[in-house]
């Protein structure tokens, strides 16, 4: 019997959803392996009771999440998450640093529904293990369908760790510091193939933090290059207001 699959979306902006609409040719490649049973974005039937690999896109910010989480938890043999707000808790978590109540307030008012179960913005490991990640703001197709086949295998999870600096020097791009402008590889994870500077755009981290970041040192090297060191952390919470780094 082909493995069960679900997609079900958190808190954001279902763009990571969105992509793996964009994938035609491999999606179908992968979908003749599995029997997708729920995708959020893309059905209007309901959750199965029984399922064995869910796909988790999005943050933790209300308690039916959490308690969604656990229901996933304990039904699936194989739990991924895809994108930085699953992973990072991405751009949903930046509203975790200002006044969470007052934030809502402004947008929703403040009647009783929407102070109700609602939580500060978490990745979805901060709740449940997770056994495969897909990190990046959209998230990279091509990776998406290596973790998904992994997991279909069993195999173990093989998130990339080195910083993003690793990558980005063999590929022979000016350095964005050497130019005077702030860029995030040398804390950012790698695995995009350092894919913004080499369109000649600097990173902004949304594959989150590198295991081995040394925010010491890098804050050393801004200043070396004449750049302020604050703008280093200002930026990255930007998808890593959350810092605490799960894998
Ligand atoms: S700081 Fe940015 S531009 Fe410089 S090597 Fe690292 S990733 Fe490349
Ligand atoms: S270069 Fe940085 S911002 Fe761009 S995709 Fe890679 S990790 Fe994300």
């Amino acid at each position: 019997m082909a493995p069960r699959v679900v997609v079900v979306g958190l808190a954001s902006d279902f763009g990571c959803q969105v992509q793996m609409t964009n994938i035609e040719d491999s999606l179908l490649d992968v979908l003749g392996l599995v029997d997708l049973q729920y995708w959020q974005l893309a059905s209007s039937g309901h959750m199965p009771e029984s399922y064995d690999v869910a796909i988790i896109e999005g943050a933790v910010t209300t308690d039916e999440h959490v308690e969604l989480l656990g229901r996933i938890r304990r039904t699936a043999a194989a739990v991924m998450t895809i994108g930085s707000c699953a992973n990072t808790g991405g751009i949903p978590a930046l509203a975790n640093t200002a006044d969470l109540d007052a934030r809502y307030a402004s947008v929703y008012g403040s009647g009783p529904a929407v102070a109700r179960g609602r939580r500060v913005a978490a990745p979805v490991d901060a709740i449940i293990d997770v056994d495969y990640h897909v990190p990046g703001c959209p998230i990279d197709m091509g990776e998406f369908v290596s973790v998904l086949s992994r997991a279909l295998q069993g195999l173990s999870d093989r998130v990339p760790a080195d910083p993003l600096c690793a990558i980005c020097k063999t590929k022979e791009n000016v350095c964005f510091l050497d130019r005077g402008e702030v860029c995030l590889g040398l804390v950012t994870r790698t695995g995009c193939g350092a894919k913004c500077t080499t369109l000649n755009r600097p990173c902004t981290g949304c594959r989150g933090l590198a295991p081995d970041a040394n925010f010491s040192a890098a804050r050393d090297v801004f200043i070396a290059k004449g750049l302020d060191p604050a703008e280093l952390e200002r930026r990255y919470d930007l998808y890593n207001a959350v810092r605490e780094v799960t894998v």
